[in-house]
């Protein structure tokens, strides 16, 4: 399979953008059965291609099928069949519960348009189910769309151009390939929502140039995640959580564990755990296993060997490296609050484990932070996971699992303060590309109730 990705020329991405503008002008999107069909489409792409779509994460990523299978391609699946069964449901107009009894008889309604021509730009890590994902949201609510992916994984990106226009309504579904001048080029364009995935930075690129036409914009971003293992809780199966979601993809996922809180007395229980369940899941060593991919390039290998060689923390687990995309899953024990480590969002293979004396401490580690995408407490005690719920804040609380809220589509997934903002996952996608339009009908016979408000005024109509 070829890994080469061919950038779509700069002078072709306006009248891209113009054919999915015109497109859906064209009114075609706004039929159930048009957006049914395109749905159906997008979930046959995937079956029918996923050994390919597979194969080229394998060669870019090096993943391992059971995670491409189980959190990139296998969600993207489950997300069309919601958005089918539902379809019907999220389109239906809304009305308001309750009504004043002077405007009993007025029609209120809430319809759900489509907000027009979407932008989708995305990042490397799992580019199945973020650059599909929010798509599958855009054919719901009745949109056309232009989709960027990252240039970072060629084969993927070179798999999904050829793909789509097969698959989808092909002027109403586009892709443009390249990196920052392409994606530049995009952002000039007016669009109606733009929805982004990626870094901090390159967020607040997209923010500033959608502001310059006032378009809607969502926005998921990194952070650091924490994780606090309390006192209260099974050791050995947190670390085994833990452990797993840190692994997940080589660390490089926006929810993926980043720093552990640990009472200090309880620091070298937990490390002992890791250290067990790293022998379970890999007995010849992290490096060796099949089942971890690799780092997407030498420039970030090197930035968290350059982690390793500056934090003041101890290396109870890994820290080996290979060829120069490789590296250990590592533990470092004694991470300091302000060490190194404790800076940035780690994106790799590296857990950082703070040892801290009480959950007030930890919440003030916490919230001493930008707000991150996810919070994950391990604990069995309610009052800790209330003060956990009422002392942090984030887009999400995970309690006693990693990555496992991903799974509830039922719920709004998105990151809060520098983490991001707006949302995505089921009805919540659907919401996010939908524009919400009241409507309101005022009948002639409800005027004996509206006399009071025309000139002249009277007293006599104010004490009324
Ligand atoms: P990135 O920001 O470098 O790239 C993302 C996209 O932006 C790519 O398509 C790229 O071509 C484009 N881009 C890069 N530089 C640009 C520029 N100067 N101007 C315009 N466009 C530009 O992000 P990445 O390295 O691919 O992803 C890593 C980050 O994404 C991490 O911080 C991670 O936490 C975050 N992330 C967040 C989520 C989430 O759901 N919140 C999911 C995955 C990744």
């Amino acid at each position: 399979m070829a890994s080469s990705l061919k950038y779509t020329p700069l002078e072709d991405i306006p009248k891209i953008h113009d054919t999915v503008v015109a497109k859906f002008n064209s009114g075609i999107t706004r039929p159930l059965a048009w957006r049914r069909q395109q749905l159906i489409q997008l979930g046959k792409m995937l079956q029918e291609n996923e050994e390919r779509l597979a194969e080229a994460i394998h060669i870019d990523l090096g993943k391992p099928r059971l995670e491409t299978t189980v959190a990139d391609i296998g969600p993207v699946v489950y997300g069309v069949t919601v958005a089918l069964e539902s379809l019907e449901e999220w389109t239906a107009p809304e009305k308001p519960s309750k009504l004043p009894q002077w405007r009993a008889n007025w029609d209120t309604t809430v319809y759900k348009s489509p907000k027009g021509a979407v932008l989708i730009i995305t990042p490397w890590n799992y580019p199945y189910i973020i650059t599909l994902g929010p798509l599958i949201g855009v054919i719901a609510a009745g949109n056309t769309a232009v989709i960027k992916p990252s240039e970072m994984v060629p084969t993927v990106s070179a798999a999904l151009a050829e793909l789509i226009p097969k698959y989808l309504d092909p002027e109403a579904f586009m892709v443009v390939n390249g990196a920052v001048e392409e994606t530049t080029r995009l952002l000039d364009l007016r669009w109606d929502h733009i929805f982004y995935t990626g870094s901090n930075r390159v967020g607040r690129v997209v923010a500033t140039a959608a502001a310059k036409n006032v378009t809607p914009v969502t926005l998921e971003l990194g952070g650091k995640c924490p994780v606090v293992v309390d006192s209260n809780t099974d050791v050995e199966l947190a670390a085994k959580r833990i452990l797993y979601g840190k692994q997940a993809n080589v660390g490089q996922v926006c929810v993926s564990p980043d720093y552990v809180l640990v009472h200090r007395s309880k620091q070298d229980e937990v490390i002992a755990a890791f250290q067990k369940i790293a022998k379970q899941f890999w007995p010849e060593g992290s490096l060796k296993s099949p089942d971890i991919g690799h780092i997407i390039s030498p420039l970030h290998r090197n930035r968290l060997t350059g982690l390793l060689e500056k934090t003041n923390g101890k290396i109870a687990l890994g820290g080996g490296v290979e060829g120069d995309k490789k590296m250990e899953i590592t533990i470092v024990k004694d991470v300091g609050v302000n060490d190194i480590l404790m800076e940035d969002e780690i994106y790799g293979p590296i857990l950082a484990v703070v040892p801290v004396e009480d959950t007030d401490e930890a919440i003030r580690v916490i919230s001493s932070k930008p707000s991150a995408l996810v919070v994950y407490v391990f604990t069995e005690d309610e009052a800790v996971k209330n003060k956990f719920l009422q002392g942090t804040a984030s887009g999400t609380l995970c309690l006693n699992d990693t990555y496992q809220q991903l799974a509830v589509h039922e719920m709004p997934f998105g990151g809060a303060g520098e983490s991001g903002y707006g949302a995505y996952l089921g009805k919540t996608s659907f919401d996010t590309f939908s524009q919400s339009r009241s409507y309101v009908n005022v009948p002639f016979a409800n005027e004996p109730y509206m006399a009071v408000r025309y000139p002249p005024y009277t007293d006599e109509a104010v004490d009324a």
